[in-house]
């Protein structure tokens, strides 16, 4: 699926019919939550029983049944979404917690699918259909909608953000076929002076956009204290701190979504250590360039574009990866400051290459054994397409709310 993003230009009245569609949106979320809580044991409350729901929600609620039938079940999938991610929490054992289901309160989406809107022949407008009263909104951006048939357009999402109201598209665009430009295999390690160090030698350097744009942010934010509470002013400020957030993340992501392209398109198998983002983020000194690198950005988009150029990617564990040489199998002891190493063997390789390269090695090991035994160590990735969607929209709705 490809997301295709548009500001939406309407009336005030017109937002506020979209905020209650997400107001509604949320409350058909959290019924089917609550639904599932209170349902006995002996009930099994599936995605198809919350559709269910949702239908019986429409007779009980005027407000609900205004709402398109096909954008309340997209907020009983939802709920499924959360449940779900909480179930298989609890299979594969997840450490920590599971992530049980909670309500939401600061929903700011409301999902149509392939009903309840119509676009503009022509002009860049859409007109939502429904009893939501939203009416024909306008549609500024660059992307051209247009060019795919109105059939490959799969939902229709209207989201509300720090400026203003959006319209996004996702259009799946798997009938257009591309395909693998090469069947190379390669290594990533993350380093704290680059992006990515790979084991052909390359080093992606390090997004400075966002180093600038953190200090902008920092700034932005002390902003907002020093006015006083309730104010006006204040609420500028805010406006303007959510505004250089959302930014960021937008280049965030686009970065790492040209360069998880431009891997899986050339590569047949792509490796890359399991690291613990979370548990890193924690460590002080690494959380900045941690969340810098947009890593775990990056890595979601990796198992996109894995499953559109039929690209493995495996996630290795990466133990001893730096201090191994890559080359003759001999720990080389180094501190985090050693920036080369060198072996007795005669290998002498920048340190991040030959992690790259042990880390490449260690995913051909497990691929090979494979069929013989489940390789330890190997985790193979599980995030797929519609997951990946909701979760890069999480990302991009992140930024403080007003
Ligand atoms: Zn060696």
């Amino acid at each position: 699926m490809l997301v295709l993003e548009y500001k939406v230009k309407g009336k005030q009245q017109q937002y506020r019919a979209i905020d209650e569609a997400i107001k509604t949106t949320q409350f058909i979320r959290n019924k089917a939550i609550r639904y599932w809580m209170d349902a006995p044991k002996e009930m099994k409350v599936d995605k198809i029983a919350l559709n269910n729901y949702s239908t019986a929600l429409r007779k009980e609620f005027r407000f609900v049944k205004d709402l398109n039938s096909m954008a309340c079940q997209s907020a009983t999938e939802r709920a499924w979404l959360s449940i779900a991610r909480f179930y298989d929490n609890c299979k594969s054992k997840k450490p920590g917690k599971k992530g049980f289901p909670r309500f939401q309160k600061d929903n700011r989406s409301v999902e149509y699918k392939t009903s309840g809107w119509s676009l503009h022949p022509t002009k860049r407008r859409i007109t939502f259909t429904d009893k939501k009263d939203i009416g024909e909104v306008k549609l500024l951006g660059k992307w051209e909608i247009h060019t795919y048939p109105v059939k490959f357009i799969k939902r229709v999402r209207l989201v509300r953000k720090a400026d203003g109201y959006y319209c996004q598209f996702a259009v799946d665009i798997e009938g257009k076929h591309e395909s693998r430009t090469a069947d190379g295999e390669l290594g990533l390690d993350v380093g704290l002076e680059f992006f990515y160090s790979d084991s052909n030698g390359h080093h992606e350097e390090n997004p400075r956009f966002l180093r600038k744009a953190e200090k902008a942010i920092k700034q932005a934010q002390r902003q907002i204290y020093k006015k006083e509470k309730g104010k006006n002013n204040r609420r500028k400020a805010r406006r303007r701190y959510a505004k250089k957030h959302l930014r960021v993340n937008r280049q965030r992501n686009e970065h790492a979504l040209r360069l998880a392209r431009c891997v899986c398109k050339a590569n047949a198998l792509v490796a890359y250590e399991n690291l613990n983002v979370k548990g890193m983020v924690k460590n002080h000194r690494l959380a900045k360039s941690i969340n810098d690198v947009a890593w775990s950005l990056f890595r979601r988009w990796l198992e996109y574009f894995a499953r559109k150029f039929n690209t493995t990617v495996v996630a290795v564990n990466p133990r001893m990866t730096s201090q191994k040489c890559s080359d003759c199998g001999a720990i080389v002891k180094k501190s985090l400051s050693t920036r080369t190493h060198k072996c007795n063997c005669g290998c002498e390789l920048q340190r991040d290459v030959n992690a790259a390269i042990n880390i490449l090695n260690l995913a051909r090991q497990a691929r090979d054994g494979q069929s013989r035994s489940n390789a330890t160590g190997l985790v193979t990735s599980t995030l797929v397409g519609e997951s990946l969607l909701e979760q890069v929209t999480r990302k991009n709705v992140e930024s403080p709310c007003l």
